[in-house]
């Protein structure tokens, strides 16, 4: 059956949101990688399709002194290969690189990975730990939620139909900030993460001053550890109570059994992943915007 498909491109945001107004709503598109593959379960429901990805106003990568915003068409090959956003976010970089294959980096966007609120969205634990905000814009302005908080269930957020995800922004990077990210899937490539984890970590004096850690694929939602966080922060680097954290991390965990590993095996998982990061995060030398 040929079912009739309303499709509109607009060429600036304010035509978007006016279009977004209508009922029924549209659907959102952007690179289509997650939209194309539900198509035919939920093509009736996709009957009108807004695809945003003419929007300039989505667009562009600007890395500042106080602050980096990325817009949301911004794609993940796009933050793969930014040489500034390696030297400054190596976690955020490295995530990036993990998604799909080429052709998915290519095409897959920033704002798609956080609407369609997989709890194994890979761009979603660097960004918490890089303590990344979501800016949405709507017919009724804007709004921004701490990314941690946007996330309510699996393929679910706190963003309502007619509001498109701007960007997102985070501090930028002062001091001694190290930051690592840590996947593992079935395989190398194309891989959904079987349990993901990125730690942020500011040192100062030889002491963890401030320590973000959020995990993939082992909630609901993407999980920000703040329990084993408590644990490590304020302590110095060299007398991490890495045990204690990692028992904590695979406590805090809330895994389901899937098709790809069981939840027993995903929280032992997490918790050598804390093991390795950390790690990790001893041998780093530290970047900073500043130099
Ligand atoms: C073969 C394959 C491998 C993959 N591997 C990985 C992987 O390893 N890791 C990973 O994290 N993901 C992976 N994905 C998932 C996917 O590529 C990403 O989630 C991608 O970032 C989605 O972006 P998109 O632009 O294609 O979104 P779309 O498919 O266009 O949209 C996805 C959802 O987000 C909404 N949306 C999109 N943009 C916006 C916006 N700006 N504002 C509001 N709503 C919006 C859409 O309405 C839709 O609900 C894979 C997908 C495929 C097909």
């Amino acid at each position: 059956m040929i079912t009739e498909l309303w499709y509109s491109a607009p060429g600036n945001l304010e035509e978007a949101l006016q279009l977004l107004q209508e009922d029924p709503p549209y659907l959102i598109l952007a690179g289509g990688t997650d939209l194309m593959v539900q198509y035919y379960d939920a093509r009736e429901k996709m009957g009108r399709v807004l695809d945003i990805s003419r929007l300039e106003e989505l667009k562009g990568v600007e890395i500042g002194q106080e602050k980096v915003f990325l817009g949301s068409l911004t794609t993940h090959e796009q933050i793969y290969r930014n040489r500034e956003l390696q030297k400054l976010t190596p976690l955020l970089s490295r995530a990036a690189g993990t998604v799909g294959a080429t052709q998915i980096r290519n095409q897959g966007t920033l704002g798609g990975n956080l609407a369609n609120a997989s709890p194994a969205a890979d761009l979603a634990p660097p960004l918490i730990a890089l303590e990344a905000k979501v800016m949405l814009v709507g017919p009724r302005g804007e709004r921004s939620f701490n990314l941690d908080e946007f996330f309510s269930g699996p393929g679910e957020t706190r963003k309502n139909p007619e509001e498109i995800i701007k960007g997102v922004e985070f501090p930028s990077p002062r001091g001694d900030f190290r930051g690592v990210f840590l996947k593992v899937g079935q395989r190398r490539a194309m891989a959904i993460a079987v349990a993901s984890l990125a730690i942020g970590l500011t040192c100062k004096n030889g002491t963890c001053e401030e320590i973000r850690l959020a995990c993939g694929s082992v909630a609901p939602v993407p999980l920000r550890a703040r329990k084993t966080e408590e644990i490590l922060r304020g302590k110095k680097l060299e007398e991490l109570p890495v045990e204690e954290a990692a028992g904590q991390l695979e406590k805090e965990a809330n895994p389901i059994d899937d098709i790809r590993g069981t939840a027993e095996y995903r929280s032992r998982v997490l918790g050598n992943l804390l093991r390795k990061g950390l790690q990790e995060i001893l041998s780093q030398k530290g970047v900073s915007a500043n130099g």
